[in-house]
């Protein structure tokens, strides 16, 4: 045994030994916790967002806390409830779809029942009465909750805001602002290296929650002039808000490095899987789940105007539950609608035909290259290198791309799979699937998937990674980097870090509070505290 495997053992242990959780050291340090008093929130108060969608329906905290002030006040609790018990409604399956729909009518439409929606006025309060199953959707679906939407919008909110409950959401808001620094997190192991530094394994003293962290060395950062390329992706990454695109949780600098914490996908990238693990290539039923969360990611980002530009599945990795988040989004631009650009960029063999012909493009980019990354994950090659495995020249390839029709020589495909992969795969933007102003999800290949369910994260993947095996390459064989002489830092440059290091990213923050308990315990009234906050060093 080389000190090398030793080393890898060492660190794999410790690694999965924190991912089973709950330690005793978490549990003695979150005792000593408690949220800021409120009379020391004055920033928050100040600082924070004042729309009732970002309050109450987006943060995960606001929208628990919203949520609690509503089930104290007798006369709105139905509208949330209703609200929840349409959202099942949305996502239940076939078999109890249609009870669920009359649950809903008997209990907030009949003028008779102790839970009619009694805020209703006018119009929408005749047409609710009068609701079938038949005009349920035009009516409950659409006009009722907006009316009831619009009705805690009012004086709900209003109500909300001089509640206590608003009062805890802002120590939660004064919470989230602390200054975070590399003490926040234990580390763990190198998971993989990055064209600025490595990504390694980290873990939220307080709560438990494994991250993945990307560091980026900060001379090497001024010495390569990616300052401007990291800060994009860290501003493109704290806007998205998608079970499919790995989130950003904290922002943050030593004195060498700057860091994004982000969801941390520990079951491998998607090439790892087609090329490394039993036969090439993956079986159909999860090249279609991984498919259908790969566009609605896709989708969310052109919603808005988001243009990925690295879409392959090199770039597409897998958590622990089996299910896949887009990552990577160095590459990302912002195009308003109706505007065009032309800029080279995107990885050789997935770069579309207007990409290498200069001509303007903006989404078009993104289906081209699923088309290429489906195509790959059932012949274990990409569609214009075709199977022999000769070296083949780059512009070779892209003459190809340009040029060749695409042919499906591997055993693997079936009729809607090679539909699928033509329809992404025409040359013509205005011909391509996903271009034209229609939905992708529509087709016949994704015909065993609800997105609704899928989007919720309902649906059990079809295969889960193994819990004691690390989907990494071994510690040894990621090399380290060099270290960069000669640079100094500026005035300047100090600003960009400061910037750059803005601490927690609110949702995916208050996700973390909720889903490690900490929310509940820190809110107990019961709770005896000791200690006086964050800082235990
Ligand atoms: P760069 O943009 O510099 O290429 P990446 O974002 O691709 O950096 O990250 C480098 C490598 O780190 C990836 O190829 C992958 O192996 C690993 N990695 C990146 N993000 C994560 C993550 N969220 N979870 C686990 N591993 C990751
Ligand atoms: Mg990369
Ligand atoms: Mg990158």
């Amino acid at each position: 045994c080389d000190m090398g495997a030793l080393d890898n053992l060492v660190a794999n242990t410790a690694y999965l030994k924190a991912q089973g959780g709950d330690d005793r050291e978490m549990r003695k340090r979150r005792r000593s916790l408690s949220l800021p008093k409120p009379d020391l929130c004055v920033t928050a108060r100040n600082a924070v967002e004042k729309d009732f969608e970002s309050l109450c329906e987006k943060q995960p905290v606001g929208k628990r806390l919203f949520q609690q002030f509503v089930t104290a006040t007798p006369e709105y609790v139905f509208a949330t409830e209703f609200l929840d018990e349409l959202h099942d409604w949305e996502l239940a399956e076939a078999d109890t779809k249609d009870k669920t729909k009359q649950n809903i009518i008997n209990k907030f439409c009949k003028a008779e029942s102790s839970s009619f929606l009694s805020y209703l006025t006018g119009e929408v309060s005749d047409k609710c009465k009068a609701v079938t199953e038949k005009d349920f959707e035009e009516v409950v679906v659409g006009k009722v909750k907006e009316a009831t939407r619009a009705f805690l919008r009012g004086k709900p909110f209003q109500d909300y805001k001089a509640s206590l409950f608003y009062d805890k959401f802002l120590q939660w808001k004064e919470f989230e602002r602390q200054p975070i620094t590399e003490k926040y997190f234990y580390e763990f192991r190198t998971l993989g290296k990055g064209g600025f530094g490595e990504v390694c394994a980290v873990q939220v003293k307080i709560t438990g929650q494994m991250y993945a962290c990307k560091k980026l060395d900060k001379k090497r950062l001024k010495k390569k002039r990616g300052e401007k390329m990291a800060s994009l992706e860290k501003k493109t990454l704290e806007k998205l808000n998608s079970l499919f695109i790995v989130s950003l949780a904290y922002a943050y600098e030593t004195k060498t490095h700057l860091c994004l914490v982000m969801s941390l996908m520990n079951g491998g990238d998607l090439k790892y899987h087609i090329y490394n693990i039993g036969e090439k290539g993956i079986e159909m039923d999860r090249i279609i789940y991984y498919t259908a969360q790969i566009a609605t990611g896709i989708l969310h980002l052109h919603a808005m105007n988001i243009v990925y530009r690295d879409m392959k599945p090199e770039n597409v990795l897998l958590d622990s539950k089996g299910q896949c988040r887009l990552s990577d989004l160095g590459l990302a631009v912002e195009v308003p609608a109706g505007k065009t650009i032309t800029q080279k960029a995107g990885t050789g063999a997935y770069m579309a035909p207007e990409i290498l012909k200069e001509i303007p493009y903006r989404t078009s980019v993104d289906w081209w290259a699923l088309g290429c990354s489906i195509y790959e994950m059932v012949a274990a090659y990409t569609p214009f290198r075709g199977p022999e495995t000769r070296k083949m020249s780059k512009d070779d390839i892209q003459k190809r791309i340009c040029e060749d029709e695409v042919k499906f020589e591997h055993k693997g495909f079936d009729d809607v799979t090679k539909d699928i992969i033509n329809l992404f795969l025409k040359k013509n933007i205005d011909d391509r699937l996903g271009c034209k102003g229609d939905d992708p999800r529509k087709h016949a290949f994704f015909k065993s998937i609800n997105f609704p369910r899928l989007e919720a994260g309902l649906i059990a993947p079809p295969w889960v990674p193994k819990p004691n095996v690390v989907y990494a390459k071994d510690t040894s064989d990621i090399i380290d980097f060099s270290e960069i002489k000669g640079i100094e830092f500026d005035a300047k440059d100090e600003k960009f870090f400061k910037e750059f290091s803005t601490g927690a990213v609110a949702i995916a923050w208050q996700n973390e509070m909720i889903e490690t308990g900490l929310f509940d315990e820190l809110n107990d009234p019961n709770r005896c505290e000791s200690g006086d906050g964050l800082d235990d060093e």
